[in-house]
């Protein structure tokens, strides 16, 4: 009987798991109230899971990202593209923190309230100004980096690394060329590895969301869920704002059709939406590209891969919205300067999400260290975040579509300008 449901736990769909989890943690938390506390230590024992692997995918991921940008080919397309997705993506953390003021989610909820779940030490010593985050970015040891999980840090050497080893892939000298891929191959595995890691994690996440969630709704009330109801409709309202004023706007104004654009990248974006991955969508991409958009190989077998790697500008909306959504719940609204450091840091750590399902939400908590809410275990900020992880995967989706379409979108206008675009189809 144990067996039967154990096997049958595996064979369902992990999004219809968490779902379950998280609406039965509302009801559990709801109708037991206090007599649910008990159950804490599941959900502590997911956010444990959790930051486990940020640090290794993050590095990681950053790593393999920066080491497969060829550096032969960053021509003239890339560079063009390049700067394409580093304004698109600041563009998309400023929307994202617009939308997190205008709609202040978690405002009021308190959930430090009652002192059970006290607030994190950190917030007790004042968060680093902009000037000095910037200062910081430079680790004098990176191996102290790594293991402090200063998250500005990591992503810089990463970067750094990354570069060097694209570098040596590309070398003249074989034996360089050699090591350059032994690299690249190493960081991969790392990767790829850690991701089967999630994956596990991921198995675990429906009772970790249920006792967090049920512990949330039983200190806090109801009054929690429409806060997650806010806070994703603040999310899609930048999703689409970028989508129609940010992409159409910049399709236009290197004068193609936006409608054509929307009519001829359909499947990618519903692809994306479902799939929640970037990486997954690739092919649907190139296809679109090739066939409805006219746009030549050249460009898209370059663009849209970097693309799927760097430009996640849905997932840096959410970073936006997600951070303020935390600082309200737990009762320390975000100052000026430290969403300041948010722009940077979100810009970066959407740089870093791997193109695959719910990597946002592992960035999330690298930036919410940045900012001075880390994630601990038992406190107002892990509760808070547990809420933001109950509702991924309908915030996942909507982030991967926006993050195909900006992809998809910059390409068009690079090839528009290299005159490697097919106009009589978009007529
Ligand atoms: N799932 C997203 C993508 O593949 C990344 C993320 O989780 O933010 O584009």
């Amino acid at each position: 009987m144990f067996k039967r449901i154990f096997k049958g736990y595996f064979k369902v769909n992990l999004l219809v798991k968490i779902t379950v989890g998280l609406v039965l943690g509302v009801i559990f938390g709801a109708i037991l109230g206090k007599h649910i506390l008990w159950v804490q230590p599941f959900g502590d024992l997911f956010v444990n899971l959790l930051k486990m692997v940020v640090v290794p995918i993050v590095f990681a991921s950053l790593v393999v990202g920066a080491s497969s940008i060829n550096p032969k080919q960053m021509g003239k397309i890339g560079i063009k593209i390049f700067i394409y997705y580093m304004i698109t993506s600041a563009a998309a953390v400023a929307l994202g923190l617009l939308m997190g003021n205008l709609f202040a989610p978690g405002k009021g909820m308190q959930l430090n309230a009652g002192g059970e779940a006290t607030l994190s030490n950190a917030l007790n010593t004042p968060p680093p100004s902009f000037s000095e985050t910037l200062l910081n970015i430079v680790p004098s040891n990176p191996f102290e980096a790594i293991s402090s999980g200063n998250v500005l840090q990591i992503i810089f050497f990463a970067l750094l690394l990354g570069i060097a080893i694209s570098i040596l892939k590309s070398s003249e000298d074989v034996s360089k060329q050699e090591l350059g891929k032994l690299f690249s191959q190493f960081f991969t595995a790392i990767a790829e590895a850690t991701f089967i890691i999630v994956g596990w994690i991921m198995q675990y996440a429906p009772i970790g969301v249920f006792a967090l969630i049920a512990v949330v709704i039983a200190k806090g009330g109801t009054q929690s869920l429409e806060q997650i109801g806010i806070l994703i409709l603040a999310t899609f309202v930048g999703y689409v704002l970028q989508v129609v004023l940010v992409y159409s706007g910049l399709v236009r104004l290197f004068r193609l059709s936006p409608i054509r654009f929307f009519k001829g990248i359909r499947s990618a974006m519903l692809t994306a939406f479902v799939t929640r991955s970037s990486s997954g969508t690739l092919p649907v991409s190139m296809e679109d590209c090739e066939e409805n958009l006219g746009v030549e190989g050249d460009v898209y077998s370059f663009s849209l891969p970097l693309g799927a790697t760097i430009n996640m500008d849905g997932t840096a909306i959410y970073l936006g919205v997600c951070v303020i959504f935390l600082a309200n719940a737990v009762g320390s609204p975000l100052t000026f300067g430290q969403q300041m450091t948010v722009i940077l840091t979100a810009v970066l750590a959407s740089i870093g999400t791997a193109g695959v399902p719910s990597a946002g939400l592992f960035m999330l908590a690298m930036v919410m260290k940045a900012v001075g809410l880390p994630l601990e275990a038992g406190t107002a900020v892990a509760a808070a975040y547990a809420m933001v992880a109950g509702a991924d995967s309908i915030l996942d989706m909507g982030r991967s579509w926006v993050n195909v379409t900006g992809d998809i979108a910059g390409t068009c206008i690079v090839a528009k300008t290299e005159k490697q675009l097919d106009l009589s189809k978009w007529k």
